[in-house]
């Protein structure tokens, strides 16, 4: 992705080397609250509690100073870039809807942070916490993103981002307070397709930013596209699900299997239109 002459953002909260008390993670309310903010975010929770992967912020060694390799920095600089297009981006494809866009915070964190949605650490992945209208975001991540689920490349963290975002603008356009509603009334199930039909759309909607921070920015290198496709088939329930315990149970996704989100992503890239994005509508299971 060519990014580094991109505009950067100016709502990003460097939050990297702010330490948590344990007290706030441990024991049932720490789960409890994680498992809410999971309904969130691009990882399901399952895949969690399934690897036990191991949060990294509780056991780090205690610098009360913030200690970023420059590696991490640039990474940090890259998040912002994406953030600042997602904001150029939006702004000109609700002014077309006639509505305007409020930009949403970032919040870059290392270990464990404190969110309106309840307290979180990194092993969730990135989240968006609608109560608060911000992205958080782990770097970590984003490099597990390479060497864990073996989706490398700069646009495959880009299109992470911009999931994220898309749930922001799932927020603002009304569409998550209605799913919330409707998912109170319906059962678990129904409940859980919902849920999979609005993550699906967050990957339409991410694909919808790519076309247009492409067309007016140029932003596209080559393998760029295929790199974000391949992220959306590894981050997909069932080979999540398949890679963490060695089978795939439909009724328990929570965003969405590989092809879905694949198709859903390329609806976003090639069209570029958000009406294209009705996942709910469309999507059967
Ligand atoms: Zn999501």
């Amino acid at each position: 992705m060519r990014w580094e002459r991109g505009r950067r953002s100016d709502n990003v909260e460097d939050r990297r080397g702010v330490r948590m008390s344990r007290g706030v993670a441990g024991g049932g309310i720490g789960a409890l609250l994680l498992v809410l903010v999971a309904l969130y975010f691009g990882v399901d929770p399952s895949v969690i509690v399934n690897t036990g992967i191991q949060p990294s912020g509780n056991t780090a060694p205690a610098t009360e100073s913030r200690s970023s390799s420059p590696e991490e920095d640039r990474l940090a600089e890259f998040v912002s870039v994406v953030l600042a297009d997602t904001e150029d981006t939006w702004h000109t494809l609700f002014r077309q809807m006639g509505r305007s866009y409020q930009e949403p915070s970032l919040v870059l964190f290392s270990g464990a942070v404190e969110s309106a949605c309840g307290f979180a650490q990194a092993a969730v992945g990135p989240f968006y916490c609608p109560r608060d209208q911000k992205v958080y975001i782990d770097l970590s991540f984003l490099k597990d993103l390479k060497n864990r689920f073996r989706a490398p490349g700069d646009f495959a963290q880009a299109y992470v981002i911009a999931h994220e975002v898309g749930h922001h603008v799932q927020k603002l356009l009304g569409v998550a307070d209605k799913v919330d509603t409707l998912r109170s009334r319906v059962g678990e199930s129904r409940g859980k397709r919902l849920s999979v039909m609005l993550e699906l759309q967050a990957d339409c909607l991410a694909g919808a930013w790519a076309y247009h921070a492409d067309r007016s920015r140029g932003i596209l290198e080559q393998g760029d596209i295929e790199e974000a496709l391949n992220a959306a088939s590894a981050i997909g329930d069932d080979r999540l699900q398949q890679q963490s315990r060695g089978y795939v149970t439909p009724d328990s996704f929570t965003h969405g299997s590989s092809a879905q989100r694949v198709h859903w992503f390329t609806q976003g890239i090639e069209t570029g239109d958000t009406e294209q994005c009705n996942t709910f509508t469309v999507e059967r299971f």
